[in-house]
């Protein structure tokens, strides 16, 4: 049990939609080790990847009870740049739906100021959202990164860059 009292419960979307890099398990592709809907089957040597995973919506009640992923088919984590939503591929619209779509343009609205992006990752695709729009990136691979133009706080444009380039 977490510090919200949450539990996964019936959950295991993150064992799918997570990219699991010691079991070699793309992102998108149920793990073979998952028993969907009940557990890990390797639960006490499960790598450590899977170990410190823990979603928003278990951690944090400020995620209401709608956005379980077993539920919503969305999966919310948090990186360096902002907010990273994983939808299910076997429902690719789920995060079109309401009120998912509304609350994730809020986040986008916000995070606009607070230079935090809102990012939807289907498989291996991913959408930026801002205020104003959608950037369709197609498949941003581990070695890519997203890189936006700003207008002030604004983005008017975003690529998808090989991390190495950045570097140079
Ligand atoms: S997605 Fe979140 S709630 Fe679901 S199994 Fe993973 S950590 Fe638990
Ligand atoms: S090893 Fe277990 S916890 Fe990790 S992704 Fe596979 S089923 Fe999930």
């Amino acid at each position: 049990m977490t510090a919200t009292g949450r539990q996964c419960g019936d959950c295991t979307l993150c064992c799918k939609v997570m990219a699991i890099e010691e079991l070699a398990k793309p992102a998108g592709a149920w793990c073979p080790h998952c028993a969907p809907g009940l557990g890990c089957r390797i639960y006490p040597d499960r790598p450590a990847e899977c170990r410190s995973f823990s979603c928003v919506w278990l951690v944090n009640e400020l995620l209401e009870e709608h956005w379980k992923p077993s539920r919503s088919k969305l999966v919310l984590t948090t990186s360096e740049d902002g907010l990273e939503v994983r939808c299910d591929p076997g429902f690719p619209g789920a995060w079109r739906r309401e009120p998912f779509r509304s609350e994730l343009r809020e986040w986008a609205i916000s995070g606009e100021t607070l230079d935090m992006t809102v990012v939807v990752i289907v498989g291996q695709r991913m959408t930026l959202l801002t205020p104003e729009r959608e950037f369709d990136l197609g498949i941003v691979g581990p070695d890519e990164r997203i890189v936006r133009e700003l207008d002030g706080t604004r983005v008017v444009n975003a690529t998808v860059t090989k991390a190495s380039d950045l570097e140079q």
